[in-house]
Order: C-alpha cells, then structure tokens, then sequence
C-alpha cells in the first residue's frame, strides 16, 4: 500500500528505495522497511529523529500478503536511515560473532580429537613403567617387591 509523503524535503537517499517515481509517496510492505525508534503522543506516532509523524509498515502485504495490519512505524529521515544501518551492521557482526564462534568450537574439537589418538592405551602405558621398574632392580627381591606393588605376586596368600 503505499502513504503519501508530507515532508519530501526530510528524504535520505538510503530511503529513496521505499518510495514512487514521483518521490512523494511510500510503500508501506516494502521488504527492506524495519521498526526505527518513535515516540506515541495523543494517539499519534512521532519520529524520535526528526519529530515528523511515522510511517506504518505493513508486513502482511509483502509476498501477497493479505494482511492489512500496521506492523511497526518508521520514517524516511536520515536519523531513521542511520538507525536501519546500525541494527543491520550489529546483526551483521551478530552473524560473524556466530560463525567464528562455531569455526572455533570446531578448532577445538578437532584439537582434542587429534590429541585423544595420540595416546597410547593405559596398558602399554603402565607396562612401560613396569618394564622399566624391573630393568633398574637391581637384586630379585627388588624384582619381587614391584610385582607384589601391582598385585601379580600372591606368595603371601
Ligand atoms: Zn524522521
């Protein structure tokens, strides 16, 4: 649907997209229009940038829509235009924020994974010590204590 526009003067290039070729009305479903900060005064909405009344959206009317209800208000002014910008660079560094995040929980999965093949099992691991242990003994009763230590000697029993 489209408004016609009281204040043409107040046009931000940016918003020149969500008007006619005559510039002097504006489509209220266009697919690129968001909510921008306003102020309600007596039953009327208000631009919080430049003080003109707000613009409906209608976002039931794109892609055939058929509903006719106004979904949020916004202005054409460049205050409006500048806040579009900057909800559109934060979800931007919102995305990015996300995507590093998840390149490097994958980093760190990969890592830990890496690493758990590396190991050796805990068997060879002890037999190791165990071995060597034995190699450094230098009588039988050395010999017969460590094995008493890891339970394979029951002559006591
Ligand atoms: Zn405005």
């Amino acid at each position: 649907m489209e408004t016609i526009l009281k204040t043409p003067e107040l046009i931000d290039d940016r918003a020149k997209k969500f008007l006619n070729y005559n510039k002097d009305s504006f489509d209220t479903s266009h697919e690129d229009l968001i909510q921008t900060k306003t102020i309600k005064y007596k039953y009327y909405e208000y631009c919080s940038y430049c003080s003109c009344l707000a613009l409906p959206i209608q976002a039931g009317l794109r892609n055939l829509g058929e509903n006719y209800n106004t979904t949020g208000k916004t202005c054409i002014c460049k205050g409006a235009m500048d806040e579009v910008d900057l909800i559109k660079n934060l979800a931007d560094l919102d995305d990015e924020l996300k995507s590093f995040t998840n390149d490097m929980k994958l980093k760190k999965y990969e890592l830990k994974n890496k690493h758990i093949e590396n190991t050796s099992s805990v068997e060879s691991i002890l037999l190791n010590i165990i071995k060597e242990d034995i190699q450094k003994s230098a009588n039988i009763e050395d010999i017969v204590e460590i094995l008493k230590d890891i339970g394979l000697n029951n002559d006591n029993t």
